[in-house]
């Protein structure tokens, strides 16, 4: 059943909030090298869209569940979110994103954790090819 929620990211710079019925994949890795660098990559021989590892070049790896939550899926939730100073700022946006969209008592807010003390992760520039 999906989990209408809100969530919270917090890193060095600040607090970031989206929301989201699923923010599973966040926590989904590629299991080909310690550290994966995946792109959307479409091979022109079959023109389908295959994901590559940019780190070690493996094609469509497998993926794995870990306890961290993924850099490259942060940027893609939180990568495009403004930026709160404070916590009572954020836990304000969050009163307000609950108000707009009327959730009933499943919505919730929940803290991404493990990047308190981390900047956010860079936004690379994006390479199709
Ligand atoms: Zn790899």
């Amino acid at each position: 059943m999906p989990y209408y929620g809100v969530y919270i990211l917090q890193t060095i710079e600040g607090y970031r909030i989206i929301q989201s019925k699923d923010i599973g994949n966040l926590y989904w890795w590629a299991s080909c090298c310690p550290t994966p660098d995946i792109k959307d990559y479409s091979l022109e021989v079959d023109g389908m869209f295959h994901d590559k590892c940019m780190a070690c070049g493996t094609l469509d790896p497998e993926t794995e569940k870990r306890e961290e939550a993924n850099p490259n899926m942060i940027i893609e939730f939180f990568g495009r979110c403004t930026t709160y100073d404070t916590e009572k700022e954020v836990l304000e946006e969050a009163c307000n994103m609950f108000d707009e969209k009327l959730y009933d008592d499943l919505g919730t807010v929940s803290y991404i954790r493990g990047w308190e003390d981390k900047f956010f992760p860079d936004i690379k520039e994006k390479n199709n090819g």
